[in-house]
């Protein structure tokens, strides 16, 4: 498939969909700190529990390297209403339906037989106990690691893309990444 003909379905599924806003973007521009990866292993509490996220993600420079293998990115976000932004109990349960849009645009990829790899925003939640680590992940083809994970920078993207996580006190920001390899190139 040529790359406008991908661009058009992407387009074409994502504005049937409830995302605020998309970006393309080559992949090489994005921002891989060790920074990120010690705020996972310093403070947050999904560290070492789950395949999606350090260490079963490899080191940062693995996520790199397993990134870079797909030249171009797509940004995707998407807005929930909630009572409270703030508190977890309030946004979390709204992380579901950002995961089903992702999942509708990777079908796009997957429907042109694009290559392609999805990073979302916090650790999986499909099983209630994951895995993680006495056996494998139970789900790989649905489950996305997390875009901090792999050291991604995601102020870097805010700021470039005008990205707002704090929207107000009654807005919930999910974002998603979805690196891809078209045929031929850039898209
Ligand atoms: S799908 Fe299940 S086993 Fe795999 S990462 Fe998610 S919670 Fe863990």
């Amino acid at each position: 498939m040529g790359r406008s003909e991908l661009r058009r379905r992407l387009e074409e599924e994502m504005a049937r969909l409830p995302i605020v806003q998309y970006e393309f973007f080559p992949t090489d521009t994005l921002t891989f700190s060790p920074r990120v990866r010690h705020i996972c292993e310093t403070e947050c509490p999904q560290y070492n529990t789950t395949w999606a996220c350090p260490p079963a993600v490899g080191t940062v420079e693995e996520c790199r390297a397993r990134c870079l293998a797909y030249p171009q990115a797509l940004l995707l976000v998407t807005m929930a209403e909630v009572e409270d932004a703030a508190s977890l109990s309030c946004t979390l349960p709204t992380r579901a339906a950002h995961e089903e849009i992702t999942r509708r645009v990777c079908g796009v990829f997957r429907s042109a037989a694009v290559p392609h790899m999805a990073l979302s925003t916090e650790s999986c939640a499909i099983c209630p106990q994951c895995a993680w680590p006495e056996a494998p992940c139970r789900h790989p083809d649905r489950m996305f690691p997390c875009v901090e994970s792999h050291g991604i920078l995601v102020t870097d993207l805010a700021e470039r893309f005008g990205l707002s996580f704090l929207a107000g006190p009654g807005l919930v920001t999910w974002y998603s990444l979805i690196l891809y390899r078209p045929a031929g190139g850039g898209l």
